[in-house]
């Protein structure tokens, strides 16, 4: 008879700084953990302390500092290996392991898979565990939005939110940012028909004025409701003020600069 171990991974979502999220993946079978773009080393020791974890990865999705800014304290503390993309010049300090497009990420019985999604920043990766039903893509897509572009073109964006369109619809999405409020706010703006949307924004306010996080949302619901994920929408189109026939590419583009100039309320 073979031993079948049913893996099961749990995931930690610890608040930061004004509005970052770090997340704390724990394989159960194992007790392998790893922690996702920890910006501030005290809240990680402090729930892998709490829980009886040892820390033994740190995955990082980029090279800012609200990511990589407790890196060298928790190698320190822990003695962790850090899995990231190399680039010189997207510096991941302490950077042990190099990993690229399709490489796999072992945490016990648990498995990631690399994507490069690079807009953001040039060498964005995300790490996604098909099993799990679970993505971790740090500032490239948010509930309700997309990251700025700070190194990569609007065409690289456009074409790594694309890519999340590839995996199951009902993945949960696991951003690094609470900014759910505001990206409404301006998705409500250009997209003011979709009910989807308005339903959602209800639940979004409710949530934060309980206190409580939107994130993580689902792939289907950022379909239904992100407007970076809906440029083919001619309601969308309309509100960007380009013709139906302009691309997709140029569409998100526009969109993406009226979210830079957007100041909600
Ligand atoms: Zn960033």
């Amino acid at each position: 008879m073979k031993d079948i171990t049913l893996s099961s991974l749990e995931i930690v979502q610890i608040p930061v700084l004004r509005d970052n999220y770090v997340y704390l993946l724990h394989d159960v079978a194992t007790g392998s953990t790893a922690v996702v773009d920890p910006s501030v080393p005290e809240p990680v020791l402090d729930q892998l302390s709490e829980r009886g974890l040892t820390l033994s990865l740190i995955l990082n999705t980029h090279h800012h500092g609200d990511h990589v800014g407790a890196n060298l304290a928790l190698k320190a503390a822990t003695g962790c290996s850090v899995v990231g993309k190399a680039a010189p010049e997207e510096t991941i300090p302490g950077l042990d392991l190099s990993v690229v497009e399709g490489d796999l990420v072992t945490l016990g019985a648990s498995t990631l898979r690399v994507l490069e999604l690079p807009g953001h920043t040039r060498h964005h990766i995300a790490f996604w565990s098909k099993a799990h039903r679970s993505v971790f893509v740090g500032d490239t897509l948010f509930a309700l939005g997309c990251g700025r572009l700070l190194g990569g073109s609007a065409l690289d964006l456009f074409q790594s939110l694309q890519k999340l369109k590839d995996l199951p619809s009902e993945t949960l999405v696991y951003c690094a940012h609470e900014y759910t409020q505001s990206n409404g706010a301006f998705a409500l703006t250009v997209d003011p028909r979709n009910e989807a949307l308005a339903l959602r924004m209800q639940g979004v306010h409710e949530a934060r004025e309980r206190g409580q996080p939107t994130v993580p949302s689902t792939l289907s619901q950022e379909f239904a409701t992100n407007p970076f994920l809906r440029t083919d929408d001619p309601l969308i189109k309309a509100a960007v003020g380009v013709m139906e026939e302009t691309p997709e590419e140029e569409v998100f583009r526009q969109l993406r600069a009226m979210k830079d100039d957007f100041k909600a309320g």
